[in-house]
């Protein structure tokens, strides 16, 4: 393995995902949900294959799913883009950021991420040959915010992109309208490229809204939005996502992207784009669904002793190891999947610097009422 992915040897989320197997833990550990999206997208899909449409997508997506994101974007967000050359499906939002680090940011240049970020970011940098740079997240009366004047200064003359991901994982911050203006006066002033990973768009809660970075003023001809299926259609298995943005920069994202997979998940782009248009039920009882299962959690978790931070969105929930008499995290999780019988991740493994988010943990919240109210009651006993 050469020396630049040396710190990437094992995914944190496969190796808790393999505890929970091992141990028989409840797992709230690997982010994806216990229940299957709308019947209708199954039932699509499965009529995708069965009328065989089995072989090579074209590269860029099939024009009904890109024609459809692009009149989601627009309706949701006032947002156009040219199904035709502005928006690019990808095998996942994983690829897409990958890609997209790889084409627009030169060898040896920066990328600026706020800190903890997904772990993937960390990988698809190193893989562009680029560096990382930070700005940290840091709870502000339990929610988590960066402080403007540091994001400033991180901005050096190699900084070619900002990495922005909002809703927020694993911190569940929705970033307001203000702060979301603080990162794209930064992007103005130094002529920066945002790369606005959004894929938990839809799971905002409490009456909060998402808002695009590409929608504020002088943002749309800088940024790359990126979103995934995955997320809006609990199919997180299917991997399909897009990335939208200015023609010269997809174009640039495209190129990459058709040497790492060409296009897949045909049938898969097919149901999206036969259920994106009709998307709003499903989505209204995916937050009604997730925000009650994050209330129950949460409630039954404080009400114990654990300090937990504030959850706008997403579909995870943060809780200090402190509370619970653990300096460690890591030591923490291992002690919940063999004593209490639930897996979680330590946060530490979206940090830079572990130590930084050492006594944090990360409990996903998208599983079913029977499996959240046994964890909750687990954990409170744990306490
Ligand atoms: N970005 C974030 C913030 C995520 O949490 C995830 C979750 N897997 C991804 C990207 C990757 O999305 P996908 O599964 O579509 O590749
Ligand atoms: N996004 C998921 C999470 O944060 C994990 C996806 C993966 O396993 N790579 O839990």
């Amino acid at each position: 393995l050469v020396p630049r992915f040396a710190n990437f040897r094992s995914t944190v989320f496969a190796e808790m995902t393999a505890l929970a197997n091992r141990t028989g833990a409840l797992n709230l550990g690997q982010g994806f949900p216990d229940s299957d999206g709308p019947p209708e997208l199954l039932a699509a899909a499965a009529e995708a294959v069965l009328a065989g449409h089995n072989q090579y997508p074209p590269l860029p997506g099939l024009p009904a799913l890109r024609t459809a994101i692009a009149e989601q974007r627009l309706a949701d967000y006032g947002t156009r883009y040219d199904p035709d050359t502005e928006i690019l499906v990808t095998t996942g939002a994983t690829e897409a950021i990958a890609a997209a680090i790889a084409a627009l940011v030169p060898e040896g240049d920066e990328v600026l991420v706020f800190e903890p970020f997904y772990d993937s970011y960390g990988a698809a940098i190193a893989l562009a040959g680029a560096r990382r740079r930070t700005v940290a997240l840091r709870p502000d009366g339990g929610r988590f915010t960066f402080d403007p004047d540091e994001l400033a200064a991180a901005v050096t003359p190699r900084t070619r992109v900002l990495l922005v991901n909002t809703p927020h994982n694993p911190t569940g911050t929705v970033l307001s309208a203000a702060e979301l203006a603080t990162i794209a006066e930064v992007c103005l002033r130094h002529d920066l490229i945002a790369i606005a990973d959004e894929v938990y768009e839809h799971l905002t809660f409490d009456g909060v809204r998402h808002v695009p970075l590409a929608s504020l003023p002088g943002m749309a001809e800088r940024t790359l939005t990126i979103s995934s299926a995955g997320k809006t259609f609990n199919a997180t298995g299917w991997k399909v996502g897009w990335v939208c943005g200015p023609e010269r920069m997809v174009a640039a994202v495209r190129t990459v992207k058709q040497y790492l997979t060409f296009a897949g998940g045909t049938p898969f782009q097919h149901a999206v784009a036969a259920v994106l248009p009709r998307r709003h039920g499903w989505v209204e009882t995916l937050r009604s669904t997730l925000s009650a299962a994050r209330d129950a959690l949460r409630d039954e978790l404080t009400g114990a002793g654990w300090q937990c931070f504030s959850c706008q969105g997403t579909y995870f929930l943060q809780a200090d190891a402190r509370s619970v008499g653990y300096a460690d995290g890591a030591e923490l999780c291992r002690d919940l999947a063999t004593e209490a019988g639930v897996v979680a991740i330590p946060s530490s493994a979206f940090y830079a610097d572990p130590a930084a988010g050492r006594a944090l943990v990360r409990f996903a919240f998208c599983k079913s009422p029977a499996v959240i109210a046994t964890a909750a009651g687990r954990l409170a006993r744990f306490a």
